[in-house]
């Protein structure tokens, strides 16, 4: 195969990270909830308003917390999208869930209310929402729906750093939230993520979860004179050198955030005449909803032409990817479950494209992977 031109991703590292780093190392505390884990904690909680934020290992992570949180437990059904990554499904799994999956939007891939308000039955204890791409989804429908029906609303934001919904920032609408810092997303930490929490009633609960099931977090404040043992928890939380790596990148969130949009705006009018054509579908983001340069994707007609597109486009160096084998296709999920049908899911699974995107990307090599693109759809 020939040597990739342009990968996929290329993780944005600077030096304020690799300083960060040596500083928490050698400042006496590396163990979690330390300096820096704060300081990021912080810089969430007066960003974007969140009440109360916890640093975590993972966005997995956060995601199996807030299933603790939840009180899932066994026979309980949780309502999620089948379009997302394996982890938003997992947490839940792992409580002994049975997990639902609803139907996307049939224009955009993100969870319909109307097709979770059909799946609600006695059981269902919470709904699971993906801002996909960072695109938010419909709001409203979910927090009323939450509201009159009882559920837990919980956000998956693992792609939604910055961005808004309706000018509330995402990660604050649900009881609970998740974001993540995976070297793949917006700001990044390796393996990172956050837990939000909105819900007062789940704060201190969320704090002694994340602390083995001890009230350290408590004991650290100065509100209790010992720590021990008051709940069944475990260990959520991330050393402070991978929080002094997360703050240093925080500390740049705002070059990082304005040329992540800058690379998908580009994207977006180099290839407005494909779309104009009807050669793809470029997103139509809600007028309720931001780009926060997550990453880019538009759809084709069908999977022979997206397959298709994807090889050649590697043949010429460029690393464009697919995702999300449906959840509900896959081998775990059919092995527990009978076989189900979501026409829109399955129709983004098979169509969807997503072309390289970091930091680095040069306008010069945005024009390249665009008119390439062009080229290979006008043959
Ligand atoms: C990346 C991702 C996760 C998992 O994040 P990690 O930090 O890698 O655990 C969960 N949900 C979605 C939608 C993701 O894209």
């Amino acid at each position: 195969m020939r040597k990739v031109k342009i990968p996929f991703n290329k993780p944005y590292v600077g030096p304020g990270e690799v300083m960060g780093v040596l500083r928490a190392a050698l400042g006496g505390s590396l163990a979690g909830n330390g300096k820096y884990t704060r300081l990021c904690q912080q810089y969430f909680e007066t960003k974007f308003g969140f009440r109360k934020t916890l640093l975590t290992t993972s966005c997995t992570d956060a995601l199996e917390m807030s299933a603790l949180l939840a009180g899932i437990s066994p026979g309980d059904e949780v309502i999620m999208p089948s379009y997302t990554f394996v982890s938003t499904a997992n947490a839940f799994v792992l409580r002994g869930a049975k997990v639902v999956f609803a139907d996307t939007l049939p224009h955009l891939p993100l969870l319909d209310p109307a097709d979770v308000e059909k799946r609600i039955t006695p059981r269902t204890r919470a709904i699971v929402v993906v801002h996909y791409c960072g695109m938010a989804c419909p709001m409203d429908e979910f927090i009323d729906l939450a509201r009159s029906r009882q559920l837990l609303l919980i956000e998956d934001a693992a792609h939604a750093y910055d961005s808004y919904y309706k000018g509330k920032p995402l990660g604050s609408l649900g009881h609970l939230a998740t974001f993540s810092f995976h070297e793949t997303k917006n700001i990044i930490s390796g393996e990172g993520g956050l837990l939000v929490i909105n819900d007062p009633e789940l704060m201190s609960k969320a704090e002694i979860i994340w602390e083995k099931g001890t009230n350290r977090a408590a004991f650290q404040r100065g509100e209790t004179d010992k720590y021990t043992w008051v709940e069944a928890g475990s260990s959520f939380l991330p050393s402070d050198i991978i929080a002094a790596f997360l703050y240093a990148q925080l500390k740049k969130a705002d070059f990082i955030q304005r040329k992540r949009k800058q690379i998908w705006y580009s994207y977006y009018q180099y290839l407005k005449p494909l779309h104009e054509q009807g050669l793809i579908n470029l997103p139509q983001v809600p007028s309720y909803a931001t780009v926060n340069g997550n990453f880019f994707y538009f759809t084709l007609k069908d999977a022979a032409k997206r397959d298709g597109l994807l090889r050649a486009l590697q043949a010429k160096g460029i690393h464009a990817v697919f995702h999300y084998l449906p959840l509900h296709q896959s081998p775990f999920y059919l092995k527990h479950n009978p076989a189900v049908t979501l026409p829109n899911t399955e129709r983004f699974a098979t169509s969807i494209v997503r072309l390289p995107f970091f930091v680095g990307l040069k306008e010069k090599e945005i024009q390249w992977i665009c008119h390439t693109v062009t080229q290979l759809l006008s043959e």
